[in-house]
C-alpha cells in the first residue's frame, strides 16, 4: 500500500505573520489526523523556511521548497542550492512547475539536472508534469506527459524515480477553479504508471503520484478514491489551515 502525501505550495504568498498564523492553524487542525496515513508539506517561499521549520519542530508535518538551482555552490546569483535546503531541514523541493516552465522557460534538462542536484543531497523531487489545454484539446496529453517523464528518465535513471514524486498538474486547471475529472485524472496517472512499470514494476507500484489544479475541500475525496492518486499538490486552498486540512483529512 502506498501512503498518500499532501503538499501545500504557497507560492509567492505570505508575510512572517501571516505564515505564523497558517503554520499554527494547521498544527490545530491537523493535530488529530493518524500520523501513520498520510505524509503531509508545505513549501513555503525561501525566505521563510527556517521559520516555517522552527515551527514545525516535533511535527509530523514536513518542509519542502519551491525551486532549487542545479548547482551545489558558486557563482550563481541569486540562486540557492539543495546543498542549503537540506542544511535548513527541508525534505522536498518541487521541480518542473508549469509556472517556472512557462515563466521561467525551464526546460525538460534543467528540469532533470535539479531533479538530480535535490536527489544528490538527500532530499525528495516532486517533479510536476502537465499538459496545456491545446495539448488536450489536440489529443496528445498522454504522449506530452510521457515525453516530460522520460526526459528525467534518460537523466536520473528508472531507479531515481523510487527516490521521488511526481505531481499531474494540467495547466489549464492551476488555479482556474476547473479541476480534471476524477476520470481524466486517473487516465493520465495511470498512464504514467504504466510508463514506469515497463521500466520497472517495482518504482511504478511505490512511487507516490499526486494530482494537482484547483483541488479544494470538496473535491478531493472524489480524486483520491481513484486507484492511481495518492495525494495532491495543493496551491490556492493550501493557504487557508481550514481548507487544507480538510484536504489532507481526505486524503
Ligand atoms: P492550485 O495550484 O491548487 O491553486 O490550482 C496548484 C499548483 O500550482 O500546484
Amino acid at each position: 500500500m502506498r501512503r498518500s502525501l499532501v503538499v501545500g505550495n504557497w507560492k509567492m504568498h505570505g508575510s512572517a505573520a501571516s505564515i505564523d498564523t497558517l503554520v499554527t492553524g494547521l498544527q490545530q487542525q491537523l493535530a488529530n489526523l493518524p500520523a501513520d496515513q498520510t505524509d503531509i508539506a508545505v513549501c513555503p517561499p525561501f525566505v521563510f523556511i527556517p521559520q516555517v521549520i522552527s515551527q514545525l519542530e516535533g511535527s509530523a508535518i514536513a518542509c519542502g521548497a519551491q525551486n532549487v538551482s542545479d548547482q551545489q555552490e558558486g557563482a550563481y546569483t541569486g540562486e540557492i542550492s539543495a546543498t542549503m535546503l537540506a542544511e535548513l531541514g527541508c525534505q522536498y523541493v518541487i521541480v518542473g512547475h508549469s509556472e517556472r516552465r512557462t515563466l521561467m522557460a525551464e526546460s525538460d534538462a534543467d528540469i532533470a539536472a535539479k531533479f538530480t542536484a535535490v536527489q544528490s543531497q538527500g532530499l525528495t523531487p516532486i517533479l510536476c508534469v502537465g499538459e496545456s489545454l491545446a495539448q488536450r484539446e489536440a489529443g496528445e496529453t498522454l504522449s506530452w506527459i510521457e515525453q516530460q517523464i522520460k526526459a528525467v528518465i534518460a537523466v536520473a535513471g528508472i531507479e531515481a524515480m523510487a527516490a521521488s514524486v511526481i505531481a499531474y498538474e494540467p495547466i489549464w486547471a492551476i488555479g482556474t477553479g476547473k479541476t480534471a475529472s476524477p476520470e481524466q485524472a486517473q487516465e493520465v496517472h495511470a498512464h504514467i504508471r504504466q510508463v514506469l512499470a515497463n521500466e520497472s514494476q517495482a518504482v511504478a507500484g511505490a512511487l507516490q503520484l499526486l494530482y494537482g489544479g484547483s483541488v479544494k475541500a470538496d473535491n478531493a475525496a472524489e480524486l483520491f478514491g481513484k486507484q492511481d492518486i495518492d495525494g495532491a499538490l495543493v496551491g490556492g486552498a493550501a493557504l487557508k489551515a481550514a481548507d487544507f486540512a480538510a484536504i489532507c483529512m481526505a486524503a
